[in-house]
């Protein structure tokens, strides 16, 4: 695997107990907290707890039952936030930056869950 992940990251700290965090959910194999930058009413970020670089480092190298947790812990959340479209609420959006592309700040696989106001197109047209 091309990857090598840094324990120093801030996400890998704030795992660690090294670094507060506000927290919103955890499972056995995910941690959720508030953003410290928040772009939305609701942002919260999706962490696993396994040392996972990004989307498909996670994708292709994590347990069934470390993404079946995971997922589930972004359902438990968008629902205790009232987001569910299928439940009256006014709707989300996921986003996982990867690499350089994507814009990826902190080298620790995350989800960003953002809701409670429009959020507009998913990407500016160039
Ligand atoms: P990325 O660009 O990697 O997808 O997003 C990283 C996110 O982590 C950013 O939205 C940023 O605000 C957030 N972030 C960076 N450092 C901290 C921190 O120490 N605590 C929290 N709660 N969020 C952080």
């Amino acid at each position: 695997m091309a990857y090598n992940y840094d324990p120093q990251n801030i996400f890998a700290r704030i795992l660690r107990g090294e670094i507060p965090c506000s927290k919103v959910h955890e499972t056995p194999h995910a941690l959720a907290f508030n953003d410290i930058r928040p772009q939305a009413p609701h942002h919260v970020l999706v962490i696993p707890k396994g040392s996972y670089v990004n989307a498909d480092h996670f994708a292709l190298e994590a347990t069934d039952a470390e993404i079946v947790d995971f997922t589930r812990c972004i359902g438990h959340i968008c629902k205790s936030l009232g987001l569910q479209p299928g439940a009256g609420g006014q709707g989300y959006r996921l986003i996982a930056n990867s690499g350089e592309d994507g814009v990826q700040e902190v080298p620790h696989y995350h989800v960003h869950i953002l809701g409670g106001r429009v959020l507009g197109r998913m990407l500016q047209k160039n």
